[in-house]
């Protein structure tokens, strides 16, 4: 059930917290963000949260991905731009020249797939950045045997579990895990210090200090691939435009469930609604907030 304390982030609070877009802001001052994912077998991963990244008001981004993913992320947008990291048969894999040093917030995860030498890649980041790190996907994978990393943090870090990704990080089963989802996520974030971001109809948001944010915009038209990774690339650019961390990922999850929820009210249906799709609804959920 609901743990007293939890509340529902409202369209007020998003119109409260949302930053204004400044006449004097540029793209050195709208957030330089770096995505790094996909492999062979998965570059659509990193291709969508890069979409949503810059659709939801990213200055610039980079996306670190493999040479071979480079063309695919290419032809569906060409205002990113790329770092080729290194690979091995098709995926990421660790690499000492890694530069996270130019950049204002960082995901990592997507496409990734779940081996060792990948998973140090992901480590390193969490090392390395002096910014904020979000995780999703695979990077969830890649920290579970090393979740001291997170504590030692010192710039926020954020991770995005659906509830099977969750479960795994706790090592319960799922329907343990729906059985009390705000006390095991309010535990999982304030002892290892992160934002957490616990994805399903109702995302649940946590803050290192306990505080919990219910999302309550989204409809079943996001049960399909790609809906998460649309969301981690929209939060990707609210964390670079916003000040507080909690408001930065309470505003990327309602406009993320948003853009959905006006793209069934309209020219979609939850049937036939894709993750791609999500980069159109925006531009009405962003024109409303302000
Ligand atoms: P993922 O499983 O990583 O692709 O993430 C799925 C995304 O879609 C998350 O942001 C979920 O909250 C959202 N989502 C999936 N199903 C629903 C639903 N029935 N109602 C609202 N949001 C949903
Ligand atoms: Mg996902």
């Amino acid at each position: 059930g609901r743990q007293a304390g939890a509340r529902t982030w409202t369209k007020e609070d998003v119109k409260r917290t949302f930053p204004v877009r400044q006449p004097f802001s540029h793209k050195g001052t709208n957030g330089k963000g770096f995505l790094i994912g996909g492999g062979t077998e998965m570059p659509g991963s990193v291709t969508m949260a890069s979409m949503a990244a810059l659709r939801a008001g990213a200055g610039l981004l980079t996306v670190g991905t493999l040479p071979q993913v480079i063309p695919s992320v290419l032809s569906h947008l060409a205002e990113a731009t790329f770092t080729s990291l290194a690979g091995e048969n098709g995926v990421l894999v660790d690499t000492e020249n890694l530069d996270v040093s130019a950049y204002d917030a960082v995901v990592a995860g997507m496409g990734m797939g779940r081996g060792e030498d990948t998973a140090a890649l992901t480590k390193r980041v969490l090392e390395q950045a002096e910014v904020p790190v979000l995780l999703d996907a695979d990077g969830l994978y890649h920290i579970k045997s090393d979740l001291e990393l997170l504590r030692n943090r010192q710039a926020p870090t954020i991770l995005t579990p659906h509830p099977g990704e969750m479960a795994m990080l706790l090592d319960v089963k799922v329907p343990q895990l729906l059985e009390q989802p705000f006390e095991l996520a309010r535990k999982f974030a304030t002892v290892y210090q992160v934002y957490l971001v616990l994805k399903g109809t109702y995302t649940i948001v946590t803050a290192p200090d306990g505080t919990q944010l219910v999302n309550t915009t989204g409809n079943p038209g996001l049960g399909k691939g790609g809906s998460g990774d649309v969301l981690s690339g929209i939060l990707l650019a609210m964390l670079m435009q916003h000040e507080d961390p909690l408001e930065a990922i309470a505003n990327g999850v309602y406009v993320h469930g948003r853009a959905a929820d006006v793209l069934v009210e309209d020219a979609h249906s939850q049937q036939d609604l894709l993750a791609t799709d999500l980069m159109k609804g925006l531009a009405k959920v962003f024109r409303d907030i302000s």
